[in-house]
């Protein structure tokens, strides 16, 4: 683990606002995490960072940036109807989404775009089209940055809400969220009714939408 001083955020939040941090601390590991709580960094002010697309910089940040560089996608179980994927929380959102569409497994194509990491769609129940993360959620992993130890969490214990969860209430800025599994289906149920979504795959000509033109349809409109 290496901490880094008046470190430029401009290319680390969407807005990009050039502001600085006094500290910053990229996460590639569970072993970071535990230096930098070793190191007691996690006990002054602190800001985990996943794409930076849901801040706003409003001056030099005074304390250390936690940079989630947590990587990794992998299938934990599978039968006939469901997948258990479990996604690293510095994975790209999208990305995983893509590997999902890619593969078949149906569940987050309306979660097409949206910007941001994996670690952080937990924290608001992200939601387009339709769809949130709760639909999909199985649990998450993550470090409790006071006492040092890692806790599973389920659904319930989420307590997911609109654009809500514990990790915004009760535990804010308590844990580092490290993983995040979801169940996805192999035999999707597809939701086209929201939104414009209908009228894209209309003007496509699309009369028995797959997973893949569903995700494309949410990408045009998004990038509309
Ligand atoms: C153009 C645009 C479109 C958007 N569209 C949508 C949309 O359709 N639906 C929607 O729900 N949202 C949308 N958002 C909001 C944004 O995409 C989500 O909030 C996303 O989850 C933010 O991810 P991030 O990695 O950029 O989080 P950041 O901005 O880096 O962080 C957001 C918050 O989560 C915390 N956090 C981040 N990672 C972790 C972690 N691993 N553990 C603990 N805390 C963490 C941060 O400390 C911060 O409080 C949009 C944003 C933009 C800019």
């Amino acid at each position: 683990m290496e901490i880094k001083h008046q470190i430029s955020l401009k290319t680390f939040n969407t807005f990009g606002i050039n502001v600085q941090a006094d500290n910053f601390v990229a996460i590639g590991s569970f072993d970071d995490l535990n230096q930098a709580f070793e190191h007691q960094l996690f006990a002054h002010k602190c800001l985990i960072l996943g794409g930076g697309s849901n801040v706003l910089f409003t001056g030099d940040f005074a304390g250390t940036i936690f940079k989630n560089n947590l990587k990794g996608i992998s299938i934990l179980e599978q039968d006939d109807a469901t997948v258990l994927i479990k996604a690293a929380s510095g994975e790209i959102w999208h990305d995983l989404v893509m590997y999902c569409v890619q593969n078949n497994f149906a569940g987050v194509e309306n979660l097409s775009l949206i910007p941001g990491t994996v670690g952080a769609a937990p924290m608001q129940n992200i939601g387009a089209y339709g769809v949130e993360l709760i639909d999909v959620f199985e649990s998450l992993s993550a470090f409790d940055v006071i006492e040092g130890t890692n806790r599973i969490f389920t659904k319930e214990e989420c307590d997911f809400g609109y654009r809500s969860s514990v990790f915004k209430t009760i535990y804010k800025d308590r844990y580092f969220i490290t993983d995040v599994t979801l169940r996805l289906s192999k035999s999707p149920v597809l939701n086209i009714s929201y939104g414009a979504i209908k009228d894209v795959l209309a003007e496509k000509n699309i009369i028995h939408p797959t997973i893949k033109a569903i995700s494309d349809a949410v990408i045009a409109i998004r990038k509309k």
